[in-house]
């Protein structure tokens, strides 16, 4: 398959693709809640108990029962219950001093904030105006028993973990970890820690940002090395990796250049579909298999390879983990930059976003938009989305894409 001939498709269609492709593994696992985090919830979680399980106080006040205190500005105070106590019940006509998150003493009905009342001895002062029924979390305000709390598919945020443990849960089932192999290709490749460069050579930047890209996703990733630009090494190298991986991916090496033997190997060893994708930064993105492992093949440039892991590496695994679907959501801001001459590839501009007194937010474009430019990536909070043929003047409302969320 020659580049040229390489069908040119969409975002949308590249999406479509992968998608087809994208079946999720089927083995899944016990965690504890502390392994828990971005990992893929395997089955609907329902809660087993009611939470709160009991009426309570939302504020440090006092408690007493609305029916007794209407026409009367004093009250007796006759018990004392913090948060963890048990109390019994409420003597008719008296109130209770009451700490947040203790049980409301049966009886109670009400809560006043202690700021609004005074008190003399053990007399309570009420306040001339109070709310019957204030300031109580009622039982089961958040969760009943029976309610689904967590479903299949979700990959699970710290509050996820959180809603659990508060029901009670010590562990989760979770679709097992994916395997992930990381290779580079370049000859002029060195890894960071092996001594000063010599002229021609760079270090790899690449492979330590795939590794934590995908450490973020929860994926287990297998350091498959730097190679060299070398057809049989190459082709021995994903022979390797697909015997242990889920999914290959690699940078660099995918262009149509004489260096460049990933395509080539990747067609010897399985098979291979090479797209040009019209977005920029964007190249050759490559996508296929080697045995029953998946490829991805990524730009070698540090900006194309980041900008094509988010846009269609991380949904892809997310499918293979078994996550839901979703949308890579953009919101909309406004351009804090202008484009007279429109592009007819979809641009992906690396921006960070500005507020204004008014509340509104601006996105900057980083003025150096070259694929080389990694620091970019550093300053950017994330990506406005251009269409193609698309002319933007200052103030026009943009989508941005930001990388948090995104990348979990
Ligand atoms: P390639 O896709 O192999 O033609 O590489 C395109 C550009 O990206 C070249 O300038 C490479 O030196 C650079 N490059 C490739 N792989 C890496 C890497 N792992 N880290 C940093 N730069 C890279
Ligand atoms: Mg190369």
């Amino acid at each position: 398959m020659k580049n040229g001939h390489a069908p040119l498709l969409s975002a949308e269609e590249v999406w479509a693709l992968m998608r087809k492709e994208a079946t999720p593994v089927a083995d899944c696992e016990m965690v504890t809640l502390a392994q828990a985090l971005a990992r893929v919830l395997a089955q609907d979680v329902r809660a087993p108990i009611t939470v709160p399980g009991f009426d309570n106080s939302a504020m440090d006040g006092y408690a007493f029962r609305a029916a007794d205190a209407h026409g009367a500005r004093e009250l007796p105070l006759s018990l004392r219950v913090a948060a963890g106590d048990k109390p019994g019940a409420l003597v008719p006509g008296t109130a209770c001093r009451i700490f947040t998150g203790a049980p409301l003493p049966s009886g109670a009905d009400t809560v006043v904030i202690q700021e609004r009342c005074e008190r003399r001895g053990d007399t309570l002062i009420l306040p001339e105006q109070w709310t019957p029924h204030a300031n109580i979390r009622r039982a089961g305000e958040d969760i009943r028993a029976g309610d689904l709390i967590l479903t299949e598919g979700q990959a699970l945020t710290p509050q996820a973990i959180g809603l659990a443990a508060s029901c009670g849960f010590t562990e989760v089932l979770v679709r097992r970890r994916l395997r992930v192999a990381v290779l580079s290709t370049g000859d002029e490749l060195r890894p960071a820690g092996s001594g000063p460069l010599v002229e021609g050579q760079i270090y790899d930047s690449n492979r330590p940002m795939l590794h934590a890209l995908l450490g973020r996703l929860g994926c287990e990733v297998h350091a498959a090395g730097a190679l060299g630009d070398d057809l049989t090494r190459t082709r021995q190298a994903l022979r390797e990796a697909a015997q242990t991986a889920d999914v290959i991916v690699t940078t660099g090496g995918v262009s149509v250049g004489e260096e460049d033997h990933v395509k080539a190997a990747v067609e010897a060893e399985g098979t291979l579909s090479l797209w040009r994708v019209a977005i920029k930064p964007g190249k050759p993105l490559a996508f296929g298999r080697v045995g029953g492992t998946h490829f991805l093949g990524l730009p070698g440039n540090p900006v194309s390879a980041f900008v094509t892991f988010v846009l269609f590496v991380q949904p892809f695994l997310k499918a293979i983990m078994g996550a839901t679907p979703t949308e890579l959501r953009a919101f909309p801001v406004h351009a804090g930059f202008v484009r007279e001459t429109p592009d007819n590839r979809r641009e992906f501009v690396r921006a960070r976003l500005v507020s204004r007194d008014d509340g509104t937010l601006w996105a900057q474009a980083h003025p150096r938009q070259s694929s080389g430019v990694l620091s970019s990536t550093v300053w950017a909070e994330g990506l406005i989305d251009i269409a193609a043929g698309r002319c933007v003047a200052e103030g026009d409302t943009v989508p941005f894409l930001p990388f948090e969320g995104v990348l979990i």
